[in-house]
C-alpha cells in the first residue's frame, strides 16, 4: 500500500533552501544600511566627504540586492548562493584594491564594496563561511590602509574607523551565524521528524500489505486511491499500478458488487474468478470509500469437510456395528445356500432318475405331463441361476462387511507384523487377476525385490484393491492398457498402478479416499476400496499419490517404507506366501 503523503518533491526535501534565502535576502536590507550608516557616520566623525560615499554605497548596495533578487528569481536559489561565493571572495580584494589604488583609505567607494560584499555574504549556507568572509573583510581593510598609507595608518583615526567597521562586520557575521546556527537546529528537527514520519508510513505500509483481507480506498469518483497487496495480487497487478485507476476496470469480470455496493454495511461476495466468497465491509468516507474484505469461501469450505467428516465417522461407526451384526447371519446364509445347491443337484439327479423308472413302467405320458406343467418347467428352469444369484449376491455381501470391518477394526488389529516381501505380494495378485489382466494387455514389472514391515493379508488387499479399480477403469472404445511395477527408490519401496482407462474428473479427485465414494453402478461398487487401502497404507508408515487425466487413464503410486537391514537382523518372522483365489476379483 501506498502511504506517502501527497506533497511535492520540494516541499518533502529537509532543505528547504528557497525559503531560507528568501528570509535572509529580506534581512540584508536591514543589516546592509544599519552598516551603511554606521560606516557613513564614522567618515563624519573624520570629517571627509561622507555624502559622497553614502549615495556611492547606497547604488552600489541597491545593485548588489538587485542582482542577487534577479538571479535568485531567474536561476534559483543554487544560482545565488554561487553568486553569493563569488561576491564574499571580492571582499578580500574589492576594498583593498580600491584603497591602493586611490591612496585614500576613506574612498566611498572602499566603503561601498565593503558594505555590498558583507551584504552578500550573509546569504551564505554557513556559519563558518560567513565568520571567514567577515574576518578577511577586515583584514582587507587594514592591509589596503597599511597598503596606502604606511606606517601613518596606525593613526588613532584610522585604527577608530578599523575598529568601528570591525564591529560592524562582527555584528553581522555574528547575527548571521546566529541565524544559521537556528536554520540548522530547524532543518535537523524537520530532519527528523521526516524520518519519524518516513518510518511510520514504511510501518503502516509493511501491516496494510501483511493483511490477509483485500483493503481498497476508493475516491468519490470510484477511483482507486490506495490499495494494499493482497488486493493488488487478487486483482493480478502492484499496488501502485492500481492508484487512479477505477475500480471497476480494475475489477473487471468480477462480480458488479465489488463497485456497486456504496453504503456502509456489509455485503457477500460470490467470486467465481477468485473461486471463493467474500465478505466486504464498506465504509463511506467524506471524499470516498473504504472497502474491507474478508475470504470466508475456505473457512466454509473446511466447515462443510467438518460436517462431514463428523458424518462419515457417525456413519463408519454405525456401518460397522451394522457389519458386526450382518456377518453371522451372512456367513450361515452362504453356507446354507451351498448346502441348497448341492440339495438341489441330488433332487435334479433323483428326479432324472425318477423319470427313466417312469419311462421304463411305460407311464411316458403322465411323466411328460408332470413335467410339462408350467410351475414345474420354470422352477427347473430358474431354480440354478436363481441360486446362483443367491450366491453371488451372500458374496457380495461378505466382501463388502469384510471391507467394513476392515475400515473400522484396523487400529485394533494388534496382530504382530512380519517380513512382508512386495514382490510375492504383486506376483500373488497378478495371478489372481491373470484373466483380466490378460486382456488389458498388462506388464507386470518386479524390478526390485523389496520387503516392508507389516501385513501381508492388509498389503494384499492395498494392491488388490488397486488393480481391479484399474481393470474397472477401462473406457468401452480405447483399450484400457495396465502396468503393475514394484521398485525401490531410496529408503522406499514403490508400487505403481497405472491404467489407460477414463481417468478420473478433477471434481472427483478430492473425494477418491472418502469412504462410501463411488461413481460406479450400483452393484459394481461401494467405495470402501480405496479409502480402506490409504487406512491401511498409512499405518504402515506410508502414502499413496494419485495422478490422473480424465480421458488419459490414472496412475496411483503406494510409498512404503522398506524394511531396514536391522528388521531383517532382528528375526522379524517372514510372512507365508499364500495364493489368492481369483474370485477375490470381484470384490465389488
Ligand atoms: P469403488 O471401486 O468400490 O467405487 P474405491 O474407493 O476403490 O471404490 O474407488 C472410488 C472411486 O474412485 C471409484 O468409484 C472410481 O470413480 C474412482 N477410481 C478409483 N480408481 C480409479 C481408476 N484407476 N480410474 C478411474 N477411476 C478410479
Amino acid at each position: 500500500m501506498d502511504l506517502s503523503p501527497d506533497l511535492p518533491a520540494s516541499e518533502r526535501a529537509p532543505t528547504d533552501i528557497a525559503a531560507r534565502l528568501q528570509w535572509l535576502l529580506r534581512l540584508r536590507w536591514v543589516v546592509i544600511p544599519i552598516f551603511v550608516a554606521s560606516d557613513v557616520a564614522t567618515d563624519l566623525l573624520v570629517g571627509r566627504r561622507a555624502w559622497s560615499g553614502l549615495v556611492a554605497g547606497g547604488a552600489l548596495v541597491a545593485l548588489n540586492g538587485a542582482s542577487a533578487l534577479l538571479l535568485a528569481r531567474a536561476w534559483g536559489p543554487a544560482a545565488l548562493l554561487r553568486w553569493a561565493r563569488i561576491e564574499s571572495a571580492l571582499v578580500v580584494a574589492l576594498p583593498a584594491s580600491l584603497t591602493l589604488l586611490h591612496g585614500d583609505p576613506s574612498s566611498p567607494l572602499r566603503y561601498a564594496a565593503l558594505v555590498g560584499v558583507v551584504g552578500a555574504a550573509v546569504v551564505l549556507p554557513r556559519a563558518i563561511e560567513v565568520a571567514l568572509v567577515a574576518a578577511w573583510a577586515c583584514a582587507a581593510l587594514v592591509l589596503g590602509d597599511l597598503g596606502a598609507l604606511g606606517p601613518s595608518a596606525f593613526a588613532p583615526a584610522s585604527v577608530a574607523r578599523w575598529a568601528v567597521e570591525a564591529g560592524v562586520v562582527a555584528t553581522v557575521a555574528f547575527i548571521s551565524a546566529y541565524l544559521h546556527a537556528l536554520r540548522e537546529r530547524a532543518e535537523h528537527g524537520l530532519r527528523c521528524a521526516l524520518a519519524g514520519s518516513e518510518r511510520a508510513r514504511r510501518e503502516w505500509e509493511t501491516t496494510f500489505d501483511s493483511l490477509e483481507e483485500l483493503v481498497v480506498v476508493t475516491d468519490a469518483r470510484g477511483a482507486i486511491v490506495r490499495a494494499n497487496a493482497a488486493f493488488a495480487a487478487a486483482a493480478g497487478a502492484r499496488p501502485r499500478e492500481l492508484r487512479g485507476r477505477l475500480l471497476e476496470e480494475a475489477l473487471a469480470g468480477h462480480p458488479e458488487r465489488w463497485w456497486s455496493a456504496l453504503g456502509d454495511g456489509l455485503v457477500e461476495i460470490e467470486d467465481p474468478r477468485l473461486d471463493s466468497t467474500f465478505e466486504v465491509a464498506v465504509r463511506r468516507l467524506e471524499d470516498g470509500v473504504v472497502r474491507v474484505a474478508r475470504d470466508v469461501g475456505e473457512g466454509r469450505r473446511l466447515h462443510a469437510r467438518l460436517v462431514h467428516a463428523d458424518k462419515l465417522a457417525a456413519l463408519g461407526v454405525l456401518a460397522s456395528g451394522v457389519a458386526h451384526e450382518i456377518n453371522n447371519p451372512t456367513a450361515s446364509l452362504s453356507g446354507n445356500l451351498g448346502e441348497l445347491r448341492r440339495y438341489l443337484h441330488a433332487y435334479e439327479s433323483a428326479f432324472s432318475e425318477l423319470t427313466a423308472i417312469a419311462m421304463e413302467a411305460g407311464r411316458a405320458d403322465r411323466v411328460s405331463a408332470l413335467l410339462g406343467r408350467r410351475e414345474v418347467a420354470f422352477a427347473r428352469k430358474e431354480a440354478q441361476p436363481a441360486l446362483t444369484d443367491c450366491l453371488a449376491g451372500a458374496e457380495r455381501i461378505r466382501q463388502v462387511v469384510t471391507n467394513l470391518r476392515s475400515l473400522t477394526r484396523r487400529d485394533q488389529a494388534g496382530e504382530p507384523t512380519q517380513l512382508v516381501d512386495l514382490a510375492e505380494v504383486v506376483e500373488a495378485v497378478a495371478k489372481a487377476a491373470a484373466s483380466d489382466l490378460r486382456a488389458a494387455q498388462a506388464r507386470v514389472e518386479v524390478r526390485d525385490r523389496v520387503a516392508v514391515t507389516g501385513h501381508r493379508g492388509e498389503l494384499v488387499e492395498v494392491v488388490l484393491n488397486l488393480v481391479v479399480n484399474a481393470i474397472q477403469a477401462r473406457d468401452g472404445e480405447r483399450p484400457n492398457l495396465i502396468e503393475v511395477e514394484l521398485r525401490r527408490e531410496g529408503d522406499a519401496a514403490l508400487v505403481r498402478v497405472a491404467d489407460t482407462g477414463k481417468g478420473i474428473p478433477p471434481a472427483h479427485m478430492k473425494r477418491l479416499f472418502e469412504p462410501f465414494f463411488t461413481t460406479k453402478p450400483p452393484g459394481e461398487g461401494t467405495g470402501l476400496g480405496l479409502s480402506l487401502a490409504r487406512s491401511i497404507v498409512a499405518a504402515h508408515g506410508g502414502s499413496i499419490d494419485v495422478e490422473s487425466e480424465p480421458g488419459a487413464g490414472s496412475t496411483f503410486t503406494v510409498r512404503l517404507p522398506a524394511a531396514d537391514a536391522e528388521a531383517r537382523a532382528a528375526g522379524v518372522p517372514r510372512a507365508a506366501p499364500a495364493p489368492l483365489r481369483p474370485t477375490r476379483l470381484s470384490r465389488t
